[in-house]
């Protein structure tokens, strides 16, 4: 048996042209490999095809090209087997508003065919809070019970692998902390956990790996210790009173002229402070007029590892 969730090899997605867009190819050619037992993170923009790679896990999108295999099981040689190891709780919010959510929970089980001496339901209710609510229309639910019985039917099947794609887009604090304790919870009981996010922070917090996708592919895939000294860049932007050219940098510190006269300093901040690189200008007999700051966001470090790779 492989030591890994799930295993991913040059899946491609090209969604057809319709009347009002263009053919899409938002997979291009994804290899991944996710380990048993993780808390494993997708993080990449909107846009970057996160959904997508879901969804095809989910069984909900089919894919172009490409192999899956969840928990050992190719999805297109034991799909049945491959879709009783996967649950999802999906982006967008699809509840049917005459049901509650107790009979939400028991439907689903019998879409996935749990008899009913194993089922869970008041197990789920209780994990999700929604115990009190259970007999409730879903309408008269607030957004984020909603959220959280999506949660709730992802687990009817009990799953060896859930999936969350972007579970706290939207939400509120209390929910997003009671969302990542029930996570925590489940990932300590045993369950593969794969999230998409497009919030560096979230996936600092919770994952302890991490693939960056961008446009269609991954690029970057590494722990997230090893990831974020990758990402602790600072930029340091220095406009000098007469023009200069780039003064001798310590190593770890790239430099670079703009046309508009300023002196651009990259470096990570965990390893030089910013008087490093300001006493290496002032070192040259550079005068400084103006310093400024540019702090690394998701986009930035999308673009350099997208550049560096
Ligand atoms: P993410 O979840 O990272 O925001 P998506 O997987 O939703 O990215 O989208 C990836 C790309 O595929 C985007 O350009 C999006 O517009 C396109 N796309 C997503 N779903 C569809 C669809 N059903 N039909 C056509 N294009 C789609
Ligand atoms: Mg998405």
């Amino acid at each position: 048996m492989s030591a890994n969730a799930i295993e991913i090899e040059t899946l491609r997605k090209t969604y057809a042209a319709t009347a009002r867009s263009e053919a899409k190819e938002a997979l291009k050619g994804i290899d991944l490999e996710i380990p048993r037992g993780s808390i494993f993170g997708l993080l990449g923009p909107n846009g970057a095809g996160k959904s997508t790679l879901i969804n095809i896990l989910a069984g909900l999108v089919v894919k172009t090209e490409g192999a899956v295999r969840i928990w050992g099981f190719d999805q297109d040689r034991a799909p049945r087997q491959s879709r009783a190891a996967i649950g999802v709780m999906p982006q967008e919010l699809h509840l049917d508003p005459f049901f509650t959510p107790r009979a939400s929970l028991e439907v689903q089980a019998g879409l996935y065919g749990v008899p009913r001496a194993r089922r869970r339901t008041d197990e789920i209710l209780d994990l999700i809070g929604l115990t009190d609510k259970a007999d409730a229309y879903a309408r008269s639910l607030s957004g984020g019970m909603r959220r959280r019985l999506l949660l709730g039917k992802a687990l009817v099947h009990t799953p060896q692998v859930l999936v969350l794609d972007e579970p706290t887009a939207g939400v509120d604090i209390e929910l997003r902390n009671m969302l990542w304790q029930n996570v925590r919870r489940l990932n300590e009981r045993g369950m593969t956990i794969i999230l998409t996010t497009h919030y560096l922070e979230e996936a600092q917090e919770m994952c302890d790996e991490i693939a960056i996708i961008n446009h269609g592919e991954v690029t970057a895939r590494d722990t997230t210790a090893n990831l974020l000294s990758r990402l602790d860049g600072k930029t340091l932007v220095v406009r000098p009173e007469a023009p200069a050219a780039l003064p001798p940098l310590p190593d770890g510190v790239v430099g670079e002229a703009r046309p508009d006269g300023s002196l651009v300093f990259t470096y990570p901040s965990s390893r030089f402070p910013a008087e490093a690189v300001l006493s290496a200008v002032r070192e040259a007999g550079i005068s400084i007029r103006d310093v400024t700051t540019e702090e690394a966001d998701l986009e930035d470090v999308f673009l350099a590892l997208t550049r560096s790779a």
